[in-house]
């Protein structure tokens, strides 16, 4: 049993309020691709153009064309993995209050936590750039792009695209739950996104213990975060829950 796990276990049984921090990396063993590493978009094209609400308002047709060719398929048929089962199950315990997710694909609540933040909004809406009405993703017809609401408006995904502000609701109860929380699990994020990677900063300032699970180090590695569990989140989760599930069976006796 890798020493990081059982530490990372022995924290959360004894934490008194532990939040979650997830980035695209959580959703990769889904079949999601993420934007950087390996098999990432950003090899494909620069998320900070397609991602871009500017790029987006300048030429709709081509950001749906990407979504619909790379992220629709994928996103509305992806099933939690044993990352996004294992998070629920901490909840369940007792033990997980709160998630904080900067994704967009709603995996979350489809595992069963049931107090989700949406930093970054969520694909399963749709908003009429013209009349402002909205409708779930699932009912409307996105064979054409860029797909077009009964008034004749453009859809744009209620998503935040770079450029965008971060929904005050979000920030807000982020950065308080960041603030309050004893134990910060920090899934598939490379940090790199701001003001979301700026949350394990405020959690370890206000003195709480981040722990990081990514199969590569980032730039909280070292510096903010106490350790980092190298490896992918559905395998290293199991393995978590069940050194979590032993001490909880070993405390009973
Ligand atoms: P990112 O794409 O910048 O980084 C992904 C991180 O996940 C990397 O650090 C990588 O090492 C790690 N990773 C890869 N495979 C992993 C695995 N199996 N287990 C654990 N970690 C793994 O992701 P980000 O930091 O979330 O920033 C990208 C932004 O793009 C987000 O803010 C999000 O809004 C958006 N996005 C969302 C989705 C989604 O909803 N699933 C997908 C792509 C991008
Ligand atoms: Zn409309």
């Amino acid at each position: 049993m890798n020493d990081l796990i059982q530490q990372t276990a022995k924290y959360l049984v004894a934490a008194r309020h532990v939040v979650a921090l997830t980035g695209a990396g959580i959703s990769v063993e889904s079949g999601i691709p993420p934007f950087r590493g390996e098999g990432g978009l950003w090899e494909k094209y620069d998320p900070m153009e397609f991602a871009h609400i500017n790029s987006f308002m300048k030429n709709p047709e081509k950001v749906w064309k990407i979504f619909m060719g790379d992220m629709k398929k994928v996103l509305l048929a992806a099933k939690p993995n044993d990352a996004h089962l294992g998070l629920a199950r901490l909840e369940q315990l007792g033990i997980l209050k709160t998630v904080i997710t900067q994704n967009v694909d709603g995996l979350h609540q489809m595992a069963g936590n049931t107090d989700v933040i949406e930093f970054h909004g969520n694909f399963a809406w749709l908003r009429c750039l013209q009349c402002d009405k909205r409708f779930k993703t699932v009912e409307v017809d996105l064979s054409e792009a860029p797909p077009k609401c009964t008034c004749g408006g453009i859809f744009r995904p209620e998503c935040v695209f770079f450029g965008e502000m971060i929904p005050p609701i979000a920030l807000t109860r982020s950065q308080e739950e960041s603030s309050q929380c004893d134990v910060m699990l920090v899934v598939g994020t490379s940090a790199l996104v701001q003001p979301a990677a700026f949350m394990p900063v405020l959690a370890q300032q206000s003195g709480a213990t981040v722990i990081e699970i990514n199969p590569e180090p980032t730039p909280l590695t070292g510096r903010i975060s106490k350790f980092l569990v190298a490896g992918k989140a559905g395998q290293i989760m199991n393995e978590i829950l069940s050194e979590v599930n032993s001490l909880i069976q070993s405390q009973k006796q």
